[in-house]
């Protein structure tokens, strides 16, 4: 049974949960991947060493929104001029008339407010006392709507993103208790595409037959399988299947080269298809540099996208970001969430700001119950065993 291909994935797989900040004053020094059959796995990763390979393919979905994010945040003042226009420009006349001498086809702009109209250089100047009041004032009307659109934008891009996470309660298709979030507490299988529970693959794997637990195909005999089955289930669209064979390439695993690259681009089409955890790869590959430029905003973006979709791990990581920035409140809100996903680093760092006075203790209260509730739902006494028979089952922290 030792040549059980199982036996490797899970030796390979030599870490476990999700964590991409592990304190709160570290940076993000992991990257967390799947990198294995669905396994998630960490390498640690030393700062500046990417930055070469830079991702050609874009996921529509969320560039998408980094357009949207780019127009909310920066470039509102063409959108409010043209508002303010829009408001106060009755009495000027907004076809091309020269503010100054009143004739049409007048073409030189006002630098400053970019309303008013003139001939030339020379009206523009004749005008310029008189216009300089109300010039001043289009200006400041312009600003002040552009800090109230930035401000509403926020408010709104907050709300979206503290809203209660969609939870990921994927039920074993065997024992059809709830999958755990830790990685080593389940296994992806290529031959059908279904995650199995821990404790259900090790139930087989003592049965000492390599099937595979649910369908019953004989598990993979060489990397080179491996490899082949993922890229059948990648071929058929399987979300998992795409952010696996990334992390495949991410790792350099299973005999292929190591290609940031091509990690990347299965790790968008995967994000694309909808899987939360290829946006957390992609966060943490911008987060560290690796296979592109370094970009904390980029990043931060993406553990967004991840954590607004349920991802706990990445919810985590927003908490730790704004807890380093001396947020404690945003924190809070982001690891609650988290803890709810069953994340246990966030219990954690509630339990801390609790312990520094940073909290009461109806919200640790809060978060110890919630974790319980999560745990209450993934314990079982067969995975409990496979964890006694292997860390490699893991399934709590
Ligand atoms: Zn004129
Ligand atoms: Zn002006
Ligand atoms: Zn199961
Ligand atoms: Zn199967």
């Amino acid at each position: 049974m030792s040549s059980n291909y199982d036996n490797i994935i899970n030796a390979t797989s030599s870490s476990s949960g999700t964590t991409a900040v592990d304190g709160i004053s570290n940076d993000i020094g992991r990257m967390d991947i799947s990198n294995d059959d669905g396994d998630v796995s960490r390498i640690d990763i030393s700062d500046g060493e990417g930055g070469k390979i830079h991702n050609k393919k874009k996921c529509t979905s969320c560039e998408q929104k980094v357009e949207n994010i780019k127009t909310n945040n920066i470039s509102h003042a063409n959108v409010d001029i043209d508002m303010v226009s829009e408001d106060v420009g009755s009495d000027i006349d907004a076809k091309e008339t020269c503010a100054n001498c009143g004739k049409d086809g007048a073409s030189n702009v006002c630098n400053k407010c970019k309303l008013v109209k003139y001939c030339n250089a020379v009206c523009k100047k004749k005008h310029k006392k008189k216009h300089k009041k109300e010039c001043e004032e289009y200006v400041r009307h312009a600003a002040k709507k552009h800090e109230e659109e930035v401000r509403r934008a926020a408010e709104l891009h907050d709300i979206e993103l503290f809203k209660q996470s969609p939870q990921q309660e994927e039920e074993c298709p065997i024992c059809f208790q709830r999958i755990p979030l830790l990685s080593t507490g389940k296994k992806y299988k290529s031959c059908c595409g279904k995650v199995i529970c821990s404790g259900c693959v090790h139930a087989q794997f003592i049965r000492d037959v390599p099937l595979c637990p649910f369908c019953r195909t004989l598990e993979p005999t060489s990397e080179d399988e491996v490899v082949k089955r993922m890229m059948k289930r990648v071929e058929k669209d399987d979300v998992q299947a795409n952010s696996s064979l990334g992390s495949f390439y991410a790792h350099g695993n299973w005999g292929l080269s190591q290609d940031m690259n091509k990690a990347l681009e299965f790790w968008h089409r995967a994000a694309e298809l909808g899987h939360t955890q290829a946006y957390f790869s992609i966060g943490c590959a911008y987060y560290n540099g690796i296979g592109v430029k370094k970009d904390k905003k980029k990043a931060n973006h993406y553990f967004e996208l991840a954590a607004m979709r349920g991802d706990a791990a990445a919810r985590h990581s927003l908490g730790v970001h704004e807890w380093n920035a001396g947020n404690d409140d945003r924190a809070l809100k982001h690891f609650l969430i988290s803890v709810e996903g069953g994340y246990n680093g966030a219990l954690k760092k509630i339990q801390q700001l609790y312990s520094n006075g940073d909290t009461t203790k109806d919200v640790y209260t809060q978060a110890l119950r919630a974790y319980q509730k999560y745990l209450a739902e993934i314990r079982s006494a067969q995975r409990d065993e496979a964890a006694a028979f292997d860390e490699g089952f893991k399934y709590i922290d």
